[in-house]
């Protein structure tokens, strides 16, 4: 059985079409076609899937009813069981699309820093405010049900301890981390 390219959903004869590098299905032709409006023959597997991404983003901001935020870094939508990431400027060099997650599907939710430390001893060093060492990097990671992982990048350059924009990184990525695990309980 054949599957599209992009879903990874079965195709069959009747519903399956060609573009330049091999066969989508239906559900997906009608967004890569823009609602039927585009020929797809020459496009390649990048441009169809660009294409794809888009019509989702656009659909998923649509139905995105905020309830809270965390700063620019995670917004949160209780009442449809979602979150987006904004993938703002503040967070990474370039400014990707929005991302959506269903909170069903997430599977854990982490403070990553380099280098490793007790999450504790860390917190004591932030509050001594004396301590010389430096964090080369502050993450929330996002584990997903179906293997995806996703990072919220709050440091990616070393940066002391001690200083007041690791401290405020630190706060922000605990209560990141709080509200996942907040919504993933409730
Ligand atoms: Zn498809």
């Amino acid at each position: 059985m054949k599957t599209c390219d992009v879903c990874g959903n079965k195709i069959g004869l009747m519903n399956k079409f060609k573009y330049a590098d091999g066969y989508i299905c239906k559900e997906c032709y009608r967004k890569a076609s823009r609602q039927f409006t585009e020929t797809i023959i020459q496009k390649d597997l990048a441009e169809i899937k660009e294409l794809c991404n888009q019509e989702l983003d656009v659909k998923s901001l649509e139905n995105f009813e905020m309830t809270g935020r965390i700063g620019n870094y995670l917004l949160v939508d209780e009442k449809n069981h979602r979150i987006c990431i904004p993938n703002n400027r503040m967070t990474n060099q370039k400014v990707d699309a929005p991302e959506f997650y269903d909170i069903s599907n997430i599977k854990q939710c982490e403070i990553k820093i380099d280098p490793y430390m007790d999450l504790e001893e860390l917190e004591k060093k932030v509050k001594i405010q004396r301590d010389e060492s430096v964090m080369n990097y502050l993450t929330v990671q996002i584990s997903t049900k179906d293997h995806k992982t996703k990072n919220i990048q709050l440091i990616d350059k070393p940066v002391r301890i001690k200083s007041y924009a690791f401290r405020q990184s630190f706060n922000f990525a605990k209560r990141i981390k709080e509200e996942i695990n907040r919504l993933m309980t409730a």
